[in-house]
């Protein structure tokens, strides 16, 4: 037996309805925001991950799915949205008929990461990127957007975490200092953060290992090292978080390791998913454009990942509701198909949801699987009503039944259908 690729999951009918459920509510968000859907194709490039997320990140670096095809082209599965958003904005020159660009996504990316709970190697996220401006109130649109999304879904238990990186300039000098100050406590750091240290030490501070987050007691503060500016930025986007609603915690050791990032960035986490908390991140990039060789324009964007959030759904105990509802099933007297199917396909046509027993099964049995499909509406044909050109319609829920001529079913069913 050949199974599914480790960290790959199959979403099985019985639960694509909540797939179904939470991707058309972040569709509609978007829509009230005035994002178009993005589209790209599953892999680009090796090269455009590797200059567009750096290759000091882990997901480049370990993770990627990258091969050779045939023409020798390294080819990778795309582990993230930003840097092939990017690419289409640069190579259709979206910017030049609009000078905002707001779009949106929902896809499968991959990782090749040890698969555990809410950590998969195929795995799905929506989210944005908002190319060309540089509004604080853009960066607030991205965290609001997330959160709003998330509380729309039903989770309550929300935690928004911002910080501001600053300008790349006034970042390094901080690093700088931060890196000098972490060489001369070297020894008490976990060995993972020993190896950033040169490649990315900006990412120690991130690190969840207790060691280091007692070395990094008294270290330099990033919001030292940033410019007048980026503070009035960042003092912008908290008094505007404020005055949409969306709490938040400022948290200063949240940062992102690459020197595209600049000033806001966040996280959104839920303590109700164990150790792979983190339901969303995002923020500003304003050098990534350039950087994958578009004019100098501005970016901000967030990207979600939808199995943590339905676990976090799941923890939340958030009950679902269900739409996928049989409108009627056809109980047959007669073991044979041609009686009850054309009655399915005739009602199907009418935009009825409807089904019957394609397994000849006796009408008790056929009953039972009118239940457990929750049917709203069983119809009976066959029989001495059926010589009468007659049919009868059982309503499941109020348990009454009624004879009627057989060609005005649908019509009855029309007039009697629930909202
Ligand atoms: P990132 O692009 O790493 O900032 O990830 C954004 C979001 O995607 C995270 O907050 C997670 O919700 C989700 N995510 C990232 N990696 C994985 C993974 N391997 N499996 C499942 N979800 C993931």
């Amino acid at each position: 037996m050949i199974s599914a690729i480790k960290g790959a999951k199959d979403i099985l009918p019985a639960e694509s309805g909540k797939w179904r459920r939470l991707e058309a509510a972040v569709r509609e968000r978007f829509r009230r925001a005035n994002y178009g859907e993005i589209r790209t194709p599953v892999f680009e490039e090796t090269a455009l991950f590797k200059r567009g997320v750096g290759e000091s990140a882990d997901i480049v670096r370990k993770e990627m799915y990258a091969f050779e095809d045939m023409s020798g082209t390294s080819i990778a599965l795309k582990p993230e949205m930003t840097a092939p958003v990017v690419r289409a904005y640069v190579e259709h020159k979206l910017g030049k008929s609009q000078p905002l660009v707001k779009a949106y996504y929902l896809a499968p990316m991959f990782r090749q990461e040890r698969p555990q709970a809410g950590r998969q190697r195929q795995f799905h996220q929506f989210g944005s990127e908002a190319l060309g401006s540089d509004a604080a109130a853009l960066d607030v649109e991205t965290i609001q957007l997330a959160y709003d999304l998330l509380r729309d879904l039903g989770l309550t238990k929300l935690d928004v975490k911002i910080n501001s990186l600053g300008k790349p300039a006034d970042r390094a000098k901080f690093v700088g200092e931060l890196r000098a100050y972490l060489r001369d406590r070297e020894d008490a750091l976990s060995e993972d953060s020993r190896r950033r240290l040169d490649v990315n030490a900006l990412r120690v501070l991130d690190s969840k290992d207790e060691r280091d987050q007692q070395a990094l007691d008294g270290a330099p503060k990033l919001a030292d090292f940033l410019d007048e500016e980026s503070r009035d930025r960042f003092a912008e986007v908290c008094e505007t978080l404020d005055a949409v609603g969306v709490p938040y915690l400022v948290e200063e050791r949240l940062v992102r390791g690459l020197d595209y990032y600049t000033e806001t960035t966040f996280e959104i986490q839920s303590p109700s998913v164990g150790s792979q908390s983190a339901l969303c991140g995002g923020g500003r990039y304003d050098n990534l454009v350039e950087l994958l060789g578009g004019d100098p324009t501005p970016g901000v964007g967030f990207a979600a990942g939808i199995e943590r959030i339905l676990l976090a759904l799941e923890n939340e105990n958030v009950a679902e509701e269900k739409t996928d509802k049989i409108d009627a099933y056809i109980v047959s007297l007669e073991k044979n198909p041609r009686v009850a199917y054309p009655v399915a396909v005739e009602l199907r046509r009418a935009g009825f949801v409807a089904e019957f027993d394609y397994l000849g099964r006796s009408v008790k049995a056929q009953m039972r699987e009118a239940n457990r499909l929750e049917a709203e509406r069983v119809i009976f044909l066959g029989g001495e009503e059926a010589e009468r050109g007659e049919v009868s319609v059982k309503n499941m829920s109020g348990g009454e039944q009624t004879t009627l001529p057989r060609e005005s079913l649908v019509n009855h069913l029309r007039e009697t259908r629930s909202a």
